[in-house]
């Protein structure tokens, strides 16, 4: 099946082409700054050719459809006809309450997305425009794929916060976690290299990107995760602080006299590793820095791999053992630095990590830890968007059953 992924935020629409029977790419590409000036559309092929223009793009509808254009370009493009797309999967940040699972879209999904704006304000809305402009443009089964849906299972003493009951039943205010869609395929595939059965493992997946968060893992099922409410819980970010005292908020809100809108950009847009160092969120720059000896930079690196390595040690606590540890994302991918430092002084855990081994691994999948550790530590890459194509494939079939 022919599935085309959609990941739609508010001035960026990032796209695949998938054949889920090869679980090959058979384009990648997305379109930047909707609605601004300079905005433009890209298309990768996979023998690396690229297309680059830049082009009037309003909204997501004209988003949608320059995507579908390039496409079939004869020139260009990766399809004869637009009609080879069998279905549309695509990811959706806030499933609240009501998706444990990912969904055939239908209108009253749609409405229920809706009712569920308030839960996810500056995601879930161009996720929705993303999917009404594609039911615009093609007739094809979509299917929604939530960011929440992985972390359904978390039990509820560890989702429920500790502030008046009354707001979790008002507000629905309660620990949601993201991120699923990635813990799920990196814990899943980690298993399958290891020869396990998903259903029988016990592990801890780290998911380590602009936005960074980790998941407790039994017998396949997450049941705790590090993100809450919103994004902005747990493990230090590119640019969100993660866990930190709430009465700070209240404070500086009072000493600097800041409104929400502001707090909350300090908060999810200059802090984190940008807030500590005060000169980057990327942690590239920061590894960097550090290697020359930048004072600063050695302290972002310290503070965001201790948060990492507490973590570590509540889950142990959580899954009373832990057979693999698994690194993700960007930096979990591609840092043998960060992935070193968190794990450090761990082995009386049984975390063993091949310190070698892991200093040649970068962006590849592989096992780090020492062939004695009692805990397996594996890099996984990550590929949320095949799990959207594979999942929709699946609902697709199943409904033409
Ligand atoms: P996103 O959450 O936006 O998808 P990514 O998963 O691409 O982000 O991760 C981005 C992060 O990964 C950035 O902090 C970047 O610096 C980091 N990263 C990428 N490559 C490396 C590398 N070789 N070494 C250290 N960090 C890296």
């Amino acid at each position: 099946m022919k599935v085309l992924t959609l990941n739609c935020g508010s001035s960026t629409v990032k796209y695949k082409l998938i054949d889920t029977e090869s679980r090959s790419n058979i384009a990648t590409g997305k379109v930047e700054r909707i609605g601004m000036i300079g905005a433009s559309i890209e298309l990768k092929s996979p023998d690396g050719n690229k297309v680059v223009r830049e082009v009037e793009i309003l909204d997501h509808v004209m988003a949608i459809n320059a995507i579908l254009k390039i496409m079939v370009e004869p020139k260009v493009g990766v399809l004869k006809d637009l009609e080879e797309i069998d279905a549309v999967g695509h990811r959706v940040v806030h499933g609240g309450e009501t998706f444990s699972g990912s969904v055939l879209i239908t209108d009253k999904v749609v409405q229920t997305l809706k009712d569920n704006i308030q839960l996810a304000p500056l995601h879930n809305p161009p996720n929705i425009q993303g999917i009404e402009a594609a039911m615009a443009l093609l007739d094809v089964p979509m299917v929604g794929v939530f960011d929440t849906a992985f972390h359904s299972t978390i039990p509820e003493y560890s989702y429920i916060y500790p502030i008046p009951y009354q707001l979790y039943k008002k507000y629905a205010i309660r620990r949601y976690g993201f991120h699923g869609t990635s813990h799920r395929f990196v814990s899943q595939r980690a298993c399958e290299i290891n020869g396990r059965n998903f259903k029988n493992c016990t592990m801890i997946s780290i998911h380590l990107g602009n936005g960074a968060s980790m998941a407790a893992i039994r017998n396949g099922k997450s049941v705790d995760t590090s993100m809450g409410f919103t994004p902005l819980e747990g493990l230090v970010m590119g640019t969100r602080c993660g866990d930190i005292d709430p009465a700070i908020i209240l404070h500086i809100m009072r000493q600097e006299k800041l409104s929400l809108h502001e707090a909350d950009n300090l908060l999810n847009k200059f802090s984190g590793i940008l807030g500590i160092s005060g000169r980057s969120s990327d942690m590239r720059d920061i590894e960097e820095l550090y290697f020359a000896g930048d004072k600063q930079a050695h302290l972002v690196i310290n503070i965001y791999a201790y948060r990492i390595k507490k973590y570590i040690g509540s889950y142990f606590a959580v899954l009373n053992g832990v057979e693999c540890i698994v690194f993700t994302a960007g930096i979990g991918e591609n840092s043998p630095l960060i992935r070193e430092k968190c794990l450090e002084g761990l082995d009386h855990l049984g975390i063993v990590l091949d310190k070698k081994k892991n200093d040649e691994v970068v962006g590849q999948e592989a096992i780090i830890s020492t062939p004695d550790s009692p805990t397996k530590i594996m890099v996984v890459p990550t590929n949320e968007e095949l799990v959207i194509a594979l999942d929709t494939a699946e609902i697709v079939s199943r409904m033409k059953k």
